[in-house]
């Protein structure tokens, strides 16, 4: 594989930011065990907005967890950028889940006693960096929340308080943002607007952005769709509309038998 000109091991537009061979997840043991992911392949690429749909129990959180080193699969391997993470020790791959991934959560998750700049700062400052003062800066006014960096968490709208998650996210530069349900604790309009802004950071700034939601309304904000069921990808949509999505959720692993008979052949109204 080349290397990039700046020397890194960071994919670029087109190559996979992140990438699955084969992973297998089990939970629990014995007869209780739990096939979470059936041998997953998938490739994620880079400066592109993907989204994991599935019904609940299909494996979303454990794929987005695997894929962000936040759980290891038991088989397989699991690559982000150029970089095997499943090889590396928990060291290595803490400073690189640190440096090189962005986490926005359904909780917000921030500090309540850190304010706003503080909250966007922490990662940096775990990872033992600076943020960039005019990165900062142009991504908390593209975010709206330029105006709220001295405020606490707990002065903030739910929507405010998204939206700092996502500048925390993004204010890294991380090679990938994993976004799990992020609209979910949000009203209709909050999270349309933070649906908005990651869709942005994609287009306008390259961002790859890894997203699960059981919701198929927002898959208007991306690129791919990723369906799982039964631990498998059981369809790859690509730039679909939410009907084709809802669609293909209504009609996974429907046995053709299973279809309802017609009115009159159910015998409702047999003698
Ligand atoms: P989804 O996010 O699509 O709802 P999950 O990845 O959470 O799916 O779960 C996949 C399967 O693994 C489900 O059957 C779930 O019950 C099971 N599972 C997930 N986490 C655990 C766990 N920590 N212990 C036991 N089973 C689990």
């Amino acid at each position: 594989m080349t290397e990039n000109p700046d020397g890194t091991d960071e994919a670029v537009t087109g190559e996979a930011a992140v990438r699955t061979t084969d992973v297998t997840r089990r939970h629990g043991s014995g007869e209780n065990q739990v096939l979470a992911l059936d041998r997953v392949s998938i490739s994620v690429e880079a400066g592109r907005f993907t989204m994991i749909m599935g019904p609940s129990g299909s494996g979303k959180s454990t794929l987005m967890h695997v894929l962000a080193g936040l759980d290891s699969p038991d088989e397989g391997r699991v690559f982000i950028g150029r970089r095997e993470i499943t090889e590396m020790s928990d060291k290595a791959l803490t400073e690189l889940r640190r440096t090189r991934t962005g986490f926005v959560f359904q909780s917000f998750n921030l500090i309540p006693t850190l304010s706003v700049e503080q909250n966007i700062g922490l990662p940096a400052q775990l990872a033992g960096e600076k943020v960039d003062a005019d990165w900062g800066r142009t991504v908390t006014e593209r975010l709206g929340i330029a105006a709220l960096l001295d405020r606490k968490p707990h002065e903030l709208s739910g929507g405010q308080q998204q939206r700092v998650a996502v500048a925390r996210a993004l204010v890294n530069r991380p090679a990938v943002v994993f976004a799990d349900e992020p609209t979910g604790n949000l009203d209709s309009v909050s999270g349309a607007e933070v649906m908005r802004l990651l869709a942005a950071a994609v287009r306008e700034y390259g961002q790859t952005v890894v997203m699960v939601t059981h919701d198929p309304g927002l898959s208007v904000y991306a690129d791919r769709v990723i369906i799982l069921a039964d631990g498998r990808p059981a369809a790859d949509l690509t730039d679909p509309g939410p009907e084709a999505v809802a669609d293909t959720l209504l009609h996974l692993n429907q046995d053709p038998r299973d279809e309802p008979l017609p009115f009159r052949e159910q015998g409702a109204f047999a003698r």
